[in-house]
């Protein structure tokens, strides 16, 4: 049977909770967002599955502590503030009090670090492995949100660090880009953002979709973390593109003066160009020297378990 990718059963699921309501931002992004009276409420979630993102055996502290990282790294893409989290943990009975401390301990150590705090959250028994569901909730930060709507052709595309790099145990403890966030946003920089967590050719597909946009990379500006080597399953460029878990960001935004670049530098924000923003008519695709090729949209396809070519 063929399976569907999972951007195509994710769309088929948002379609059936598709509201009439006047959502801020509507599901679709790395946050959704709601305004209240008062103010305006950011969420994300995500899942940790033992066996898939994390191998059986890994210390539970760092499983707790990626757990929420990889949410608050969500919340960076959105330009958002943390404010709380929940968790849920599915654990079999007979592990849940071994694990459930460490794993307490390594959310803890993030919520202190990232001012974070637990509203409260779920244990539940179940047969198979450990599942560990954080909800992060949020707030704007003071120059407001970004979502990965908002790219238009001639954008420069830059991304905030090496890609690739996950594979040499970086995944474990992903450092959520929250401060360059909001660096970016108070510089006016970003027109869309999100973070890179199903490799750059998967997700600037979605960027590009979201925004109604084509974009063409540039293969030589790519740039690849120093510890991604060629394998069997493809050069080093195919593992920065297709390789997940980078959670850096890749941002859309105006040309930059190199005075511009020079200040955000300053700051501790590093923008590395890969690409431009082009009109949606020219496609997705790989620049290399004069040649382009389509840019398959190569990336962790949580439905096909594997690195999987996107619809
Ligand atoms: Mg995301």
């Amino acid at each position: 049977m063929n399976r569907p990718t999972e951007d195509a059963l994710v769309d088929e699921v948002r379609a059936l909770l598709a509201s009439d309501d006047a959502l801020l931002v509507p599901p679709g992004h790395d946050c959704g967002a709601v305004e209240l009276e008062g103010g305006v409420v950011v969420a994300t979630t995500d899942a940790l599955v033992e066996g898939v993102h994390f191998a059986p055996g890994t210390p539970w502290e760092a499983v707790g502590a990626k757990a929420l990282l990889v949410n608050l790294s969500d919340l960076a893409a959105a330009a958002a503030l943390p404010v709380g989290f929940e968790a849920a943990v599915v654990a079999p009975p007979d592990r849940a009090a071994e694990a459930l401390p460490a794993l307490a301990r390594g959310l803890a150590d993030v919520a202190r670090r990232f001012a974070c705090p637990c509203l409260g959250g779920d244990l539940n028994a179940g047969p198979g492995p450990v599942v560990v569901a954080v909800t992060v909730v949020g707030r704007p930060g003071p120059g407001g949100l970004v979502t990965r709507a908002g790219a238009r052709a001639g954008d420069v595309l830059s991304v905030t660090g090496p890609l690739g790099g996950a594979g040499a145990g970086r995944h474990l403890a992903p450092r959520p880009r929250l401060e360059e966030a909001q660096t970016l946003v108070r510089h006016g920089v970003p027109h869309a953002m999100m973070d890179l967590s199903d490799g750059l050719g998967l997700d600037l597909a979605r960027l590009a979709r979201a925004s109604g946009v084509g974009a063409w990379l540039d293969a030589d500006a790519v740039p690849v973390h120093p510890d991604v080597v060629a394998t069997a399953r493809g050069s080093a460029l195919e593992h920065a593109l297709g390789d997940g878990e980078d959670f850096e960001l890749l941002v859309a935004h105006a040309p930059l003066a190199a005075t511009d670049t020079a200040r955000l530098a300053a700051e501790g924000v590093t923008l590395l160009p890969v690409g431009r923003v082009v009109d949606r008519e020219r496609g997705l695709r790989l620049r290399h020297g004069d040649e382009t090729v389509p840019l398959v949209a190569r990336g962790w396809d949580h439905l096909r378990a594997q690195d999987a070519e996107g619809a």
